[in-house]
């Protein structure tokens, strides 16, 4: 083919790919030329999740008569004039491509009036193209309504996630700027229902409350803002020595002589809020960045408000952190990618170190002792009793352990009369069967219980030797398949609160829970939507009968928001669902337990299809036979 310059249209189609990924980066670039246009009040309204309509209306300067058909062409820009400009971006936009790029990959209605004219004005466009101008009356500021987006970009839509994705990213982008911009009044609705909103009246406590729900937004703790000096010509990170530094990104500002002169000091200073190391997540969603009043993502300032709470989360969880990073424009490059997502720092290591200072010392100071016992449950754990094996139930005088209440093993039954089925003797599930999709194994010996080692290791003895057997693991297991068989019968036991917990959560994470209600009462939950955000919990399986309701809700929650988009097989979400349940149910490393206890669990591990393994694929125990001891000491 010959070499040819593609048509405006295809080049601003192409370029459009990315700056509009997704109905989220709509929303981003409209909402911040409303910020940047000087809107006091923000109001956007999706329907099906961003695919139908998004539109904007902001209360701002407005765009004037004469200038709304070049505000859709691309590289028009009201917000940089010269290269210098380059160097302290003041607003979030600068590039000039947003409204280009959205217009040319939907059906586009914009309605604008600036400030000090009569009228406003009218603009249609489809695909890039302009399709009709008029002049109308309208308040001041713009409405910019996207319709239809990639309708003419069919290879964009296939790769659009569910519907409920999407408007989790609408949802989380939307409140994130709410919290940088508190003065500002937010309203978010989805297809007619709102959502979210802020009241705009500048107290960021009364924004945490809305995006994070009251509870955790009391626990959050205020960022101590003393500004840290960064003097010009500091060696890259030489105060994160201590820390493992990741690959941090270089700076590419040039060293153009609009760059302080050598030796001036410079102010970062760091604001916001970390949670206390009691509030943790199951992924890094939560920890949100700011720089200079702009919403980014670097994974690098992330490892370092992780890395704050270093030995003070359970592995592989993360805190809940709100920080606002703000330092000398000068001192950072926004314009690395058309997204403007990404930036880079002149000076990354200080930063880096000034962030981790600020969230380590607020967290120390805050809450050394609340953040360790919130860890741990505070209920007990519920083993139910069982019909055709002495059932466990402390006697008098029997060692307590260091559990209170009733205590029983078992999955407690729906019908309490049904008699327990040993599954030694069921056909259906030969030993080596891998009955419920698991990776068979073979069934245990009978084993006698020794002991416990660091309240975590069940050793006992069995035909041939001894086996470690850890005891949360085991007992995930053995929850696992009482649970997977109750389900299977749709006869999951529920336990009904007498009060009711009520749960406050995202607004993402409300729209996620209010499409899987249903699927939570199948395992024995009963929720109800309570209010905004809020939803109140009237039943839990009854494993968890002595876990915190609102909590264990959350953790399934949590494990909804990994698996959302992906997809699977709605069995297949359950089943996962199921494990998470049964993970918060299961007795866990550090909890004592009392002989019969011990011998009461590893008789159920005994009757489990597949005992060698969790629910999660790590190993329930070790064996270590007559023959390896003989050969440790040498007898052979
Ligand atoms: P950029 O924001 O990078 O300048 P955009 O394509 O997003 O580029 O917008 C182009 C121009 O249109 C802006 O520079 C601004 O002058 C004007 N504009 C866009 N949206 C608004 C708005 N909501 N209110 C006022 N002016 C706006
Ligand atoms: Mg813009």
């Amino acid at each position: 083919m010959p070499i040819r310059v593609l048509s405006e249209q295809l080049a601003s189609q192409i370029a459009a790919g990315e700056v509009v990924e997704r109905p989220a980066s709509v929303v981003k670039e409209l909402v911040e030329n409303a910020l940047d246009a000087g809107a006091t009040t923000i109001n956007v309204d999706v329907r099906a999740g961003g695919r139908k309509l998004i539109q904007v209306a902001d209360d701002g300067e407005g765009i004037s008569a004469a200038d709304v058909q070049t505000a859709f062409k691309r590289h028009a820009t009201s917000k940089l004039q010269s290269i210098e400009d380059l160097n302290h971006i003041q607003t979030l936009g600068f590039r000039g491509e947003a409204l280009a790029a959205i217009s040319a990959v939907s059906q586009t209605t914009v309605v604008t009036r600036a400030a000090g004219e009569p009228a406003g004005t009218r603009l249609t466009l489809a695909g890039g193209e302009l399709h009709t101008q008029e002049t109308v009356g309208a308040p001041q500021g713009t409405v910019i309504a996207v319709e239809n987006l990639f309708y003419n970009v069919p290879a964009r839509l296939k790769f659009l996630k569910s519907i409920t994705s999407e408007r989790r990213l609408i949802d989380e982008f939307v409140t994130r700027y709410a919290l940088a911009y508190p003065q500002v009044r937010f309203r978010l609705t989805h297809d007619g229902r709102i959502a979210f909103q802020s009241s705009g009246h500048n107290d960021l406590r009364d924004v945490l409350a809305a995006v994070y729900g009251p509870d955790t937004a009391r626990d959050l703790l205020p960022l101590s803002s003393s500004p840290a000096l960064v003097e010009e010509g500091m060696a890259e990170g030489t105060e994160t020595a201590a820390a493992p530094l990741p690959p941090v990104a270089s700076s590419s500002l040039p060293a153009s002589g609009s760059l302080p002169a050598s030796g001036r000091p410079h102010l970062v200073t760091v604001s916001g809020f970390a949670g206390p190391p009691g509030l943790h997540r199951s992924n890094r969603s939560q920890i949100t960045l700011f720089v200079n009043g702009r919403w980014i993502k670097d994974s690098s300032l992330t490892y370092a408000v992780v890395q704050a709470y270093h030995t003070l989360l359970p592995v592989g969880r993360y805190p809940v952190a709100v920080i606002f990073i703000s330092l000398p424009f000068d001192l950072v490059d926004v314009n690395v990618h058309p997204a403007k997502t990404e930036v880079r720092f002149r000076q990354a290591g200080a930063v880096f170190s000034a962030v981790q200072r600020a969230v380590r010392e607020t967290i120390i100071a805050g809450a050394p002792v609340r953040g360790f016992t919130q860890m741990r449950p505070e209920g007990v754990f519920s083993w139910g009793g069982s019909v055709d094996r002495p059932s466990f139930a402390r006697q008098p005088g029997m060692p307590a352990g260091h559990l209170h209440g009733q205590m029983n093993l078992e999955f407690p039954r729906s019908a309490p009369t049904t008699p327990f089925m040993p599954r030694a003797a069921d056909d259906e599930h030969p030993p080596t069967a891998t009955g419920n999709g698991d990776l068979g194994g073979e069934r245990l010996p009978i084993m006698r219980v020794v002991g416990q080692v660091g309240t975590a290791y069940i050793v006992t003895e069995g035909p041939d030797g001894l086996f470690l057997i850890d005891q949360h693991a085991a007992h995930e297991r053995i929850l696992y398949e009482q649970f997977m068989d109750a389900w299977n019968q749709q006869q999951v036991p529920s336990q009904g609160l007498v009060a009711g917990a009520a749960l406050y959560v995202t607004p993402a994470q409300a729209s996620l829970l209010e499409e899987h209600l249903a699927t939570l009462q199948r395992l024995g939950f009963a929720v109800e939507l309570f209010g905004p955000n809020s939803f109140m919990v009237r039943a839990v399986p009854a494993i968890l009968t002595h876990q915190d309701p609102a909590r264990a809700v959350l953790a399934v929650v949590e494990e909804m928001e990994e698996d959302d988009g992906r997809a699977p097989l709605q069995t297949q979400i359950e089943a996962r669902l199921i494990r998470r349940v049964c993970k918060t149910a299961a007795v866990k490393a550090g909890q004592p337990l009392a002989p019969a206890e011990m011998q009461a669990m590893i008789q159920q591990l005994e009757q489990c299809r597949n005992p060698h393994t969790c629910p999660h694929g790590r190993p329930t125990l070790i064996h270590i036979s007559l023959s390896q001891l003989a050969r440790g000491f040498e007898r052979t």
